[in-house]
């Protein structure tokens, strides 16, 4: 298919289109010269949705019908976790398919229907901006976006009668953004705060070719949360003052009002919040100072230093190494904000690009690439955990490491661990644990071999991730050729939370994995050992008198009671004594070869 490609920032609060015309990137204007939509869809019974401002207007009067933060809904299953409106007026519930949707005056809806109701919004701007019909997009998504969600925002971009082209990270798009106005080599953190999700990532770019070297975030995490602290506070003070039915039934009204005291409080250090009429005809009016919403931001962002320390220290990254911070979404505005970036990065942050524009350039520009009417920058993402296999004994062996840069390809050399052993099974892991069975197993497959003696069958198991993220896993029998493969989709795109606990379990459990590994190593060792001695006893027969075969037989049986026993110290020591024992064997063996 051809033709102009779309490039598109769904967010949860607002979203943007653009596409290159005549080898620029542009944002396009709704004919009021708004280029910020907001994702917001009212649902009227009978006739077709409106979205945006209008929209976003009969929030108070049809609370039920009006949907905002639906991208929080998105590709979410119940078996995720609860879920909720984030303090819209809608019902969330479970679907018939177990994953969550909206109860609409029409039945049940799935997350992907607002969404798409959006794209097509931004879709018909496009078309009557272009004089022409479009049909491709590229669709930003927050980097932490599991596998659902991307397939979610994909269906949610067909409904709308746009084939999705490619699914790009948010800060990555950003990043793009910055990159073709500056074009600079070295190291950025991209610190995108916007409506629900908080997103850092830190990335390198060099010769035109942007590097993600790690990245943190948090999807349920942005400025509605500081508009619900702020409605919070003003229900408090109404039930204070006029009571608890009045503090009840004017929340919607405190709640629309949030939003904009708050932009305010960006530019102001106080502001006065006049409600007329609020509740039986009284009006009613409070003032909200700057210092009091700093107090709330500290609390509702507590955790943002954590991610910021995280996501630098993954990417071995030090504060004074980065060139530049990115700030991105619209939360970004509030100096607060840039005071705690420039806090936790020891640098002022960078704020040339417009942060609720940055996203949807970067899309636009990405879109350019695809078409081929832009050129010259790649971009690359990172591995969020730990790929590898299960080998003898239990252990994982790391293949990619975590953070590995895409698209990456690593292979290594097996063996087989026992006589005539018939094949592998080749089961893929991934996660930060040393034992397999603490990682998550994503597949396996069985790769067979001619029998032969252990040690002997050759076996190549080749990881290798393409730019999509897709995960080929490829195992081969090096004598005979014959191999097999398994692709994996899943490898890359993680679910944040997840890999946080992935990588605190790998920590808090260190020392003992590390004891159970070596102890793992030891036993493999100590069977190989035994093995051994047995083979050796059975060729050299009568070579070898009773006394020698006694000595022989209380040396194993050393070695037997230390592996029961599981005392690593003992194992070692008389595996010691086995090898001094059998050296004489050894050599009469030694001697009978040509
Ligand atoms: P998203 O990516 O979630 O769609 P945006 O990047 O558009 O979000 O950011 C929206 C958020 O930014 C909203 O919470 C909005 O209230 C907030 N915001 C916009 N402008 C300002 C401002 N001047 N000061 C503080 N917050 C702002
Ligand atoms: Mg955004």
């Amino acid at each position: 298919m051809s033709g102009p490609i779309l490039g598109i920032d769904l967010g949860t609060t607002n979203s943007l289109v653009g596409l290159v015309d005549t080898g620029f990137p542009v944002l396009i204007p709704d004919d009021e010269g708004r280029r910020i939509l907001p994702s917001v869809v009212h649902f009227h019974p009978g006739t077709a949705p409106t979205v945006g401002e209008s929209a976003k207007r009969a929030r108070l009067t049809h609370p039920a019908e009006v949907i905002g933060s639906a991208k929080r809904l998105m590709g979410r299953r119940t078996a995720d976790g609860p879920a909720d409106s984030g303090g819209w007026g809608y019902q969330v519930r479970p679907g018939p398919d177990g994953r969550w949707g909206i109860d609409l005056p029409h039945g049940w809806t799935p997350p992907e229907t607002i969404a798409a109701a959006i794209l097509r919004e931004l879709k018909r701007r496009a078309e009557a901006y272009l004089g022409r019909d479009i049909h491709r997009a590229v669709i930003t998504v927050p980097a932490y976006f599991h596998d659902a969600q991307r397939q979610a925002t994909k269906r949610a971009g067909e409904l709308a009668g746009l084939t999705v082209e490619r699914i790009l990270n948010e800060p990555t798009a950003a990043a793009l953004a910055y990159g073709l106005s500056r074009n600079q080599a070295g190291r950025y953190a991209v610190f995108d705060l916007g409506g629900g999700t908080f997103d850092l990532s830190i990335l390198e770019q060099k010769e035109g070719v942007f590097r993600v070297l790690s990245t943190c975030g948090d999807t349920r995490l942005g400025g509605d949360d500081l508009d619900a602290a702020i409605t919070e506070e003003l229900q408090r003070r109404v039930h204070a003052e006029l009571g608890p039915e009045a503090a009840i039934h004017s929340r919607p009204t405190l709640r629309q009002n949030a939003e904009s005291l708050k932009i305010d409080l960006s530019q102001r250090e106080s502001v006065q919040a006049d409600f007329p009429f609020l509740w039986q005809g009284q009006s009613w009016s409070t003032t909200l100072d700057r210092s009091w919403l700093e107090q709330e931001a500290s609390r509702v962002f507590a955790n943002i230093p954590n991610l910021c320390r995280r996501a630098l220290s993954d990417a071995g990254v030090d504060p004074a190494d980065l060139d530049d911070v990115l700030l991105v979404g619209g939360q970004t505005r509030m100096p607060w904000i840039r005071t705690l970036a420039s806090e936790l990065f020891h640098q002022e942050p960078n704020t040339s690009v417009d942060p609720d524009e940055a996203v949807a350039l970067g899309a636009t520009i990405q879109a350019g690439m695809l078409e081929g009417s832009l050129r010259g920058v790649v971009l690359l993402d990172v591995t969020p955990l730990s790929l590898g296999i299960e080998t003898f004994g239990g252990l994982m062996n790391v293949i990619l490491p975590r953070n590995s840069t895409i698209p990456c390809k690593a292979g290594e050399q097996f063996t087989s661990a026992v006589d005539s052993q018939p094949g592998v099974r080749i089961k893929i892991l991934q996660g930060e644990r040393e034992l397999a069975k603490d990682n998550w197993e994503l597949g396996q497959f069985d790769l067979p071999f001619p029998p032969a003696p252990r040690g002997v069958p050759r076996v190549g198991v080749q990881f290798s991730i393409d730019a999509d993220g897709i995960l080929t896993v490829l195992g081969r029998d090096l004598t005979t050729g014959s191999e097999q493969t398994l692709e994996i989709r899943t490898a890359v795109d993680v679910d944040d939370v997840q890999v946080e606990a992935m990588v605190s379990q790998s920590v808090e459990h260190a020392l003992q994995d590390m004891a159970e590994r070596q102890w793992v190593e030891a036993r493999l060792g100590a069977e190989r050992a035994i093995t051994m001695t047995r083979k050796a006893l059975a060729i050299l027969g009568t070579q070898v008198s009773g006394p020698e075969q006694a000595d022989v037989a209380r040396l194993l049986n050393a070695v037997e009671t230390a592996l029961r026993t599981r005392d690593p110290r003992q194992l070692k020591e008389s595996l010691r004594a086995l090898d001094e024992g059998t050296k004489p064997l050894a050599d009469r063996l030694m001697s009978r070869l040509p």
